[in-house]
């Protein structure tokens, strides 16, 4: 029998911990032969609800399920973690100015790095769900020296997600057909998803929709803007959606990806495409043996380059002024 695998889950109270939760103890996340210890880990004000919650996973008997700790302290919420999700983040709300909202979450991110570096396994891979995302990985991976950069990613997969359920729609090609689609920089409005080396059942994505016009007016904006359009229509934010693309961003990271395909996350830049050294930004990405690789020496077109730039250039906005803080 396999060891078990320890996840801690931040924000297990929230709504994308409850789509999330059922999942990972079900052996979505790490396979159906890898047997889960939950650690859900929440402000003290959600730690009544993260009770109901492993209530509710102990009511469903998962066979591969060996345990949940619940607290409010990272300290013990990362002790000895593996994997960890951290999806609780301190929201934007009106008024509130960007860097309200980046010291706001230095408060939160700063501490879980620490406790991170401190109290977490070895192979510890973290993934950050809770906005702002990039820059949230970054304040933790830098509050976590002794923890290899690498392990610090970032989700642009639900992005990732809804460009290939985009193009889908509009090829009419099945998503199973749809290959090495890249989101590219900040997990925000100005992310980048570019289909100039997406392929279409075997042919080149941009050649098979060959409207320059319907990727800037329609195809982008869907994707950049999916979000609030799923708050307009459900009166909430998404969650099961969110919570499917933590799934598949970790499985895939853990389990590689296929030989003809790749995926996209934010990870820490290495300078590739002239993206600035220990930004987290998202790129076009292959996972082999539990570790992601950018993929190298793709051919950046002046549609793609202005567009890369923009994103990038907020993530450094973002890193001056996270700087600024003495968050990193
Ligand atoms: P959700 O579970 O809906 O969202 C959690 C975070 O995920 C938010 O930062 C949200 O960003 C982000 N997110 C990223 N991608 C998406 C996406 N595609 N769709 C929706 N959200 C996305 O929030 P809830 O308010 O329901 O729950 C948050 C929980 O976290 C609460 O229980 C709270 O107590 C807890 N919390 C825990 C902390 C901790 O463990 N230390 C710290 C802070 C909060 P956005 O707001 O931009 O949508």
């Amino acid at each position: 029998t396999r060891t078990p695998v320890t996840v801690t889950v931040t924000g297990a109270a929230g709504q994308i911990g409850y789509a999330l939760l059922f999942r990972i103890a079900s052996g979505q996340l790490l396979g159906a032969d890898v047997p889960v210890k939950l650690r859900l880990l929440e402000i003290p004000q959600g730690l009544k609800a993260a009770e109901g919650t492993a209530m509710e996973l102990d009511d469903c008997a998962f066979p591969l399920l060996q345990g949940i700790d619940i607290s409010d302290d990272p300290n013990v919420g990362f002790d000895g973690a593996n994997v960890a999700l951290l999806v609780g983040a301190r929201p934007r709300t009106k008024g509130m100015e960007r860097g309200d909202l980046l010291e706001a979450n230095g408060g939160i991110f700063k501490p879980q790095g620490k406790a991170i570096n401190d109290h977490a396994a070895d192979d510890i891979r973290v993934l950050v769900v809770g906005n702002p995302a990039n820059t949230n990985a970054l304040i933790a991976q830098a509050a976590a020296p002794d923890v290899p950069a690498e392990r610090f990613t970032a989700m642009t997969r639900l992005d990732h997600n809804r460009a290939l359920s985009q193009l889908s729609k509009k090829t009419g090609a099945p998503v199973s057909e749809i290959k090495k689609l890249t989101i590219w920089g900040n997990h925000s409005a100005t992310q980048y998803p570019d289909v100039f080396h997406a392929e279409v059942a075997g042919k080149n994505a941009a050649e098979v929709v060959s409207d320059e016009q319907w990727l800037a007016d329609t195809f982008i904006p869907t994707v950049a803007k999916r979000g609030a359009a799923i708050i307009e229509a459900r009166g909430a934010s998404s969650a099961a959606s969110a919570a499917n693309a933590a799934i598949d961003h970790v499985h895939t990271w853990v389990n590689g990806t296929a030989a003809d395909d790749w995926t996209s996350a934010g990870v820490v830049s290495d300078g590739s495409y002239g993206v600035p050294e220990g930004l987290i930004s998202s790129f076009p990405v292959t996972a082999k043996d539990g570790k992601f690789e950018i993929v190298q020496g793709l051919d950046i077109n002046e549609f793609s380059r202005t567009r890369i730039d923009a994103s990038v250039k907020e993530l450094e906005d973002e890193r001056e002024a996270v700087r600024g803080l003495g968050l990193i």
